[in-house]
């Protein structure tokens, strides 16, 4: 079986893990968290990082930092995993889902205005398959309406916007290192945080609501209690990983590059299935390729076609404004949301994908679109 994804080992992880144990610093925050922050820091010019246990925590982490609480609204795409809700959920917000663009599975902008009231505290951009949400309009409304803008960049590491690096654009931007990312740890995310004024909390909440720099500095007490916080950032074992990982990174992004380019290629002549249309203003990184077949039946005989030649494709998201937990008064389902969910289909794409596989895949494709 072809998988629809694999991470891609560098190598070098064991080497950094193994000085981790030569320093038998084991717990979080240590040489190598700082080393990751440093690399996106210098890399992406992001203004403040820190490590988190995956990117779900990153958003519950940003939903704290955000302040959201019960009764606020948030605008959150209904095209997404249930992390970019969850963490809001448990604020107590009030969730506002907005429709997909009939272009691409990012949010349609033109609903984002009718869905503002006095209520709505932030809004959660989610940039699909790292191919760029149109992040000028979107700031330009949000600050319109003084809103909080949260990048769910899951998937977007090294992906730009006008050559801008996702991530930078929201007050709080979170990635995800799962074993399904382009640049991975096993689990693994981080919070960017772009607006100064959440610095100094960001690192206390961080630190689980004590001031670990005041500490250092001898102006309070380790133990002090004073705010709200968690335990966010992961052991120096993980971060040696992804530190090894983000060493390589060049090499994996332009692996998966090369696998993306040469699908884009062979399958834009098809008669049932459509590539995805790159807007002019995005650079992706290759996170996912996928095809938008005419009708939610191709979509699922192709599936099952690849799956009968080992295959493995997948669909994506279900949309969440329809989903069994979702018991609200927004009953009309978002169409746009729904189309997406029953019309794509993702493609195997990882970094040592080889061209052998690669040509099976696009060979089956191509078959099934000529025969049927
Ligand atoms: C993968 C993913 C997440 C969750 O990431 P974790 O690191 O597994 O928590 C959140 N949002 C989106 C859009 C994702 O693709």
């Amino acid at each position: 079986m072809i998988p629809l994804h694999k991470p891609f080992i560098t190598g070098d992880e064991i080497k950094h893990i193994e000085s981790v144990l030569a320093m038998n610093y084991l717990s979080g925050n240590g040489t190598y968290t700082q080393k990751c922050h440093e690399y996106f820091e210098n890399q992406f010019g992001y203004r403040k990082c820190l490590l988190t246990n995956s990117c779900t925590a990153s958003i519950e982490f940003a939903a704290l930092l955000a302040n959201i609480k019960e009764g606020d609204e948030v605008i959150i795409p209904s095209f997404t995993y249930v992390s970019s809700v969850n963490p809001f959920i448990l604020r107590g917000a009030k969730i506002v889902f907005i429709d997909a663009h009939t272009q691409n599975p990012n949010l349609d902008i033109s609903q984002l205005p009718h869905l503002i009231t006095k209520k709505t505290r932030a809004i959660v951009v989610v940039h699909y398959a790292g191919i760029a949400c149109p992040m000028d309009e979107i700031i330009k409304i949000a600050d319109l309406h003084n809103l909080i803008v949260i990048e769910d960049a899951a998937h977007s590491l090294g992906a730009t916007y006008k050559k801008k690096p996702l991530g930078s654009f929201g007050h709080l931007s979170a990635f995800s290192f799962h074993a399904t990312k382009n640049i991975t740890s096993g689990e693994g995310g981080l919070l960017i945080v772009n607006d100064e004024k959440l610095f100094e909390r960001a690192d206390i909440l961080w630190e689980k609501g004590t001031n670990r720099n005041k500490f250092i500095q001898g102006i309070m007490n380790k133990y002090e209690w004073c705010d709200v916080g968690s335990s966010f950032y992961p052991s120096e074992i993980t971060a040696a990983f992804l530190y090894a990982q983000l060493l390589h990174s060049k090499t994996i992004q332009e692996k998966r590059m090369e696998a993306w380019k040469y699908y884009q290629r062979q399958l834009n002549n098809l008669t049932y299935f459509e590539i995805p249309k790159i807007p002019e203003y995005a650079n992706h990184n290759a996170h996912l390729f996928y095809l938008k077949a005419i009708s939610e039946e191709k979509r699922n005989q192709l599936l099952n076609y690849l799956k009968s030649n080992s295959i493995n494709a997948a669909f994506h998201y279900l949309a969440l404004d329809q989903s069994p937990y979702w018991k609200s008064s927004q009953k009309i389902a978002l169409p746009n949301a729904s189309h997406w969910e029953k019309h794509i289909i993702r493609l195997p794409l990882f970094a040592d994908i080889t061209n052998k596989e690669l040509e099976k895949i696009v060979a089956c494709v191509k078959a099934f679109d000529a025969y049927e």
